[in-house]
């Protein structure tokens, strides 16, 4: 009979370091969420989350974990370099598209959150382009979809190196993915009756900062200053340079 569940244990897996970590994780969250706080008493009956978070799949920023919050909170959709691709009716399978749907139309979350976030990979890629080298099959497919962010970037920054301009094009490819999510005519709709709004987050892992995009001031902002024990912005920081989308 396939799927059915045996409760035998297996001792060899259970021996494994990266198992018996990830297991012990398991068992802490067993411990949180349905024995010291049954969350998913209520959860077992369905979500209702706060807001849709399109973020990277980069292992650095998990969006539950960044904004602490709890099973259920926050419906997300993680791929490389955080990006929303232009709106394309058809039949090709789309996973972003797809789970844009569903958070918009099904759940009916009222924000949507891009995050982006600094020593993004997948920018990194986009920039190197060609130079980067290596077999990659679907990698540069994919983050070529940010080239519009690069174009600003380099536009921007036409005297910098790959590195800064690595950084303004993460902030660019932020607003980038903002301005495709309105491409989509039913994000759209909602936006503009004000049913559903747009928010740009960066999350600056190096100072450990998040900033906003500001739609009026067309530049980042500081939406959750530096930790205590990091008054100063790191150098290259965009809030102490005045780089950013618009500027
Ligand atoms: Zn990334």
């Amino acid at each position: 009979m396939p799927f059915r569940v045996s409760r035998t244990h297996h001792p060899a897996r259970g021996h494994d370091p990266l198992v018996v970590r990830l297991t012990s994780g398991f068992r802490r969250f067993q411990q949180r969420w349905y024995h010291d706080e049954p969350v998913f008493d209520r959860l077992r009956l369905g979500q209702n989350p706060h807001a849709l978070v399109i973020a990277c799949s980069d292992s650095r920023v998990d969006p539950v974990l960044l904004t602490d919050s709890s099973p259920g909170d926050l419906f997300v959709v993680r791929n490389v370099a955080n990006i929303v691709p232009p709106y394309v009716s058809g039949t090709t399978p789309r996973g972003v598209c797809s789970a844009l749907e569903y958070a918009v139309k099904h759940l009916k979350v009222k924000d949507i959150i891009v995050l982006g976030h600094a020593c993004c990979g997948g920018i990194h890629a986009l920039v190197a382009g060609e130079t980067r080298g290596g077999d990659d099959e679907f990698i540069d497919q994919w983050v070529a979809l940010a080239g519009k962010a690069l174009e600003r970037a380099r536009a921007e920054c036409p005297e910098s190196g790959e590195a800064e301009l690595a950084r303004v094009c993460e902030l660019w490819s932020v607003r980038l993915s903002l301005t495709n999510l309105m491409t989509f005519p039913w994000v759209k709709s909602r936006a503009e009756a004000g049913l559903l709004a747009l928010h740009g987050w960066y999350f600056d892992l190096q100072s450990g900062e998040l900033l906003e995009y500001d739609q009026e001031k067309e530049g980042f902002s500081v939406l959750v200053g530096h930790p205590a024990r990091h008054e100063r912005p790191a150098p290259g920081h965009p809030s102490a340079r005045g780089h950013g989308p618009g500027r």
